[in-house]
């Protein structure tokens, strides 16, 4: 089931909330997902990342999401995140319907550009668009956050003259979760960034929050929280516990893993406050047969 990825965020806008967007690696790492949004009936954008793309390609990691996606009935969105120009491109072939492109490595005057024209593109096929600007530093990236912050200024005219439909910013969170000083949330700084930008924000790299910085990043006006990395703990936790007792089959290690992602994923879903919120959304009949 897939409602327009706009009406997803705006949803969760209107109503106070975030919804979730969470990374596809496997097969298993998706039905875990779909488990999640499935026991609590919360809608959730699966992402495909930078991981998978070069793990199975972007056609492959699409078509995996899609049959898996198709055996569930959750509410659900499938999305690229951090696209290049080819990529996001070859997504809105594939039929992606909500696309993040990633200029963020370009001068800001050109990415002002290029963000546009996709967006433009990305519209004619009727696909949510995504765009970043600041920089969001990996976990272990040595950070002067001065540097990094999104400029509200910026911001404000970069949305203005891309027409892009959610912006994700950066205000204190990394890429994955930093293994030894705190992430020093700039709320503060959210909120500027809201006042001069009228589409719903998005941060990226939401693991390691607590659940009150999650809620006041809500309050301060983000309305999609991209998050992995503490899923990913979960996955393996269940993998290790397999095996450290005993040498098991690899599919009673990955159906463990799914397990305690899936757990993962509806704790999380709690800290967004966006469990339950599928019933609000409009629905397609669908009647899913599976095995797993
Ligand atoms: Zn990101």
């Amino acid at each position: 089931m897939t409602p327009p990825a706009l009406d997803l965020v705006e949803h969760a806008r209107a109503n106070g909330y975030a919804v979730g967007a969470f990374n596809v690696h496997s097969p298993e790492t998706t039905q875990a997902l779909l488990l999640a949004a499935e026991r609590t009936s919360t809608p959730l954008f699966l992402q495909v990342g930078r991981a998978v793309i070069p793990h199975m390609g972007l056609r492959a990691a699409y078509e995996m999401t899609v049959r898996t996606a198709a055996e569930s009935d959750a509410v659900h969105v499938i999305h690229l995140d951090h696209g290049t120009e080819a990529e996001v491109l070859e997504a809105l072939r594939l039929g992606f319907t909500s696309i993040m492109y990633d200029g963020a490595h370009l001068p800001f005057e050109e990415n002002i550009a290029a963000t546009r024209r996709l967006t433009r593109i990305a519209h004619d096929f009727g696909a949510m668009v995504e765009a970043e600007l600041g920089r969001i530093p990996d976990a272990d990236e040595d950070v002067d956050w001065d540097a990094y912050y999104t400029d509200p200024g910026e911001a404000e005219r970069f949305v203005a003259e891309t027409g892009v439909d959610v912006l994700a910013i950066s205000a204190g969170v990394v890429h994955g979760v930093p293994l030894t000083t705190a992430s020093p949330l700039a709320i503060d700084r959210i909120e500027k960034i809201r006042a001069l930008v009228d589409v719903p924000l998005v941060l990226h790299g939401a693991s390691g929050l607590t659940p009150t910085e999650i809620s006041d990043a809500i309050r301060a006006g983000v309305h999609k929280l991209n998050l992995d990395t503490d899923l990913r703990f979960a996955f393996r936790r269940g993998i290790e516990e397999t095996w450290a007792a005993g040498d098991r089959q690899l599919e009673t290690a990955l159906a463990r893993g799914r397990e305690l992602m899936a757990e993962a994923t509806v704790t999380k879903m709690a800290d967004f406050g966006c469990l339950g919120r599928a019933q609000d959304v409009t629905l397609v009949d669908s009647s899913p047969t599976r095995s797993w």
